[in-house]
């Protein structure tokens, strides 16, 4: 495991006053988006305080001249070609812009290439090639289950191995996307034949994305003692889903158009160097559970403490002015029961090629209580405990308008608390 460097320590400060105390990203945060920046494509930006520092000026104003050849591929226009540098090059990129970030000496040089975070349009990060998706969280998949088969809630694989699925790169859309609301067959059942209309039960699905680097051949698995080191870094996702159309398709292939209309990721890639204070181990299996198979093994297994909050927002709410009322509130740690690590691992074990910038997503995380629950099926028990929110309005499943925003928060002991940012998005019309 990689080593604290001075990149975390706790005292160090930023020249970029906001980025003191700030919720989300203090100098020992340093995340990275994609941004528009006038007639250019895209251009890498890292977060500091309420600012964003664009890296195409900052290398123009002569940082970054001691770094590896290969570590400037940082400043091309999308994440991919740096995720496929070696992990040693993505750290000498953290450590010198913490190193600039904290010394005055740099602050006229590099102010012109600051910009305040509220003036970007943020593009997804990386060139997704591929996305899957994950069913970690033992409780998700417990109350799913249990809602279906009552007496059998876990199938006999889950304690095996992560079930997954192959998502849809495509329609993976940056936090504030508007969220069309679907069409598709639906058989309720009561209706003797399936109609093709407009989804009623569109629900969020709570998650972390985790975005790969390096590349394994194909035909060549990633050994579990090498699966941590091929995460670059983390992002909250919301896995949008019409559970109307979900019920009468997924069997038995699994997940298809209930899901690919949209994928909401939030803009900031939150490194896995910036994540080493907040290691921590997994929960322990149940004693009569079964222990993982030998290629499922990692050593020193480790996930992330990491505090997930949904919020919900209807368009009456916002008219009148009010907050987004709090759904779940979920510790991801000790919600699922394969790691992030396992979950990469799995995915090479049959020789499956995985390439810099592909996303993982976790599935859904929900915890042991009502109130951590990360999705609106398992948080309303498919309607029959509907959500009271404030104003009198009542929730099963979305309606149109409803704005939806998760946040992660991670703290540790000795270690200054770091955040994800927010991962928006609001339902319009079918
Ligand atoms: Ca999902």
């Amino acid at each position: 495991m990689t080593a604290l460097d001075r990149s975390h320590d706790p005292a160090r400060t930023s020249w970029v006053t906001s980025a003191q105390g700030h919720r989300d990203f203090p100098i020992q945060n340093l995340p990275f988006a994609r941004v528009a920046q006038g007639n250019t494509p895209g251009a890498i930006a890292v977060a500091i305080g309420d600012e964003a520092l664009l890296l195409p000026p900052a290398f123009a104003a002569g940082w970054g001249n001691e770094l590896p050849p290969g570590a400037r591929s940082v400043g091309l226009s999308a994440l991919n070609i740096f995720a496929g540098r070696p992990p040693a090059e993505w750290r000498a990129v953290r450590l010198a812009l913490s190193d600039a970030l904290s010394d005055p000496a740099w602050q006229e040089r590099l102010r012109g290439a600051l910009v305040p975070q509220a003036a970007l349009e943020y593009l997804v990060p990386f060139q997704i090639y591929d996305y899957t998706d994950f069913y970690a969280s033992i409780y998700h998949a417990t109350n799913v289950g249990s809602m279906f088969r009552p007496d059998n809630p876990l199938l006999p694989n889950y304690k095996w191995l992560p079930i997954g699925y192959h998502g849809r790169a495509s329609s993976i859309v940056i936090s504030g996307t508007p969220v069309r609301r679907p069409r598709g067959q639906i058989s309720p059942p009561a209706a003797s034949v399936p109609s093709y209309e407009i989804s009623r039960s569109l629900d969020y699905e709570l998650e972390l994305g985790l975005f790969l680097g390096g590349r394994n051949a194909l035909g060549s698995p990633v050994p579990a003692s090498e699966a941590a080191a091929r995460i670059f870094g983390f992002c909250l996702l919301n896995d949008w889903s019409a559970r109307d159309i979900q019920s009468w398709e997924y069997q038995p292939l699994g997940p298809f158009l209930a899901k690919n209309f949209a994928t909401t990721i939030s803009p900031w890639v939150i490194t896995s160097d910036a994540l080493l204070p907040f290691r921590v181990p997994m929960p322990p299996r149940g004693v009569s559970d079964p222990a993982p198979l030998e290629y499922l093994r990692v050593p020193d297994d480790r996930t992330i403490a990491v505090e997930l909050v949904v919020e919900l927002r209807t368009a009456a709410m916002r008219e009148r002015a009010e907050p987004g009322f709090t759904v779940s509130r979920v510790q991801f740690d000790q919600a699922m029961y394969w790691s992030p690590a396992q979950l990469v691992t799995h995915h090479a074990s049959n020789g499956c090629n995985l390439y810099m910038g592909d996303l993982l997503g976790t599935g859904t995380v929900s915890g042991p209580t009502p109130e951590s629950r990360g999705c609106l099926l398992e948080r309303t028990w498919r309607g029959t405990e509907p959500l009271a929110l404030p104003g009198g309005e009542v929730r099963r499943f979305l309606e149109d308008g409803d704005e939806v925003v998760f946040r992660g928060t991670c703290r540790a002991p000795a270690a200054v608390a770091i955040g994800f940012g927010e991962c928006r998005g609001v339902v319009v019309p079918a």
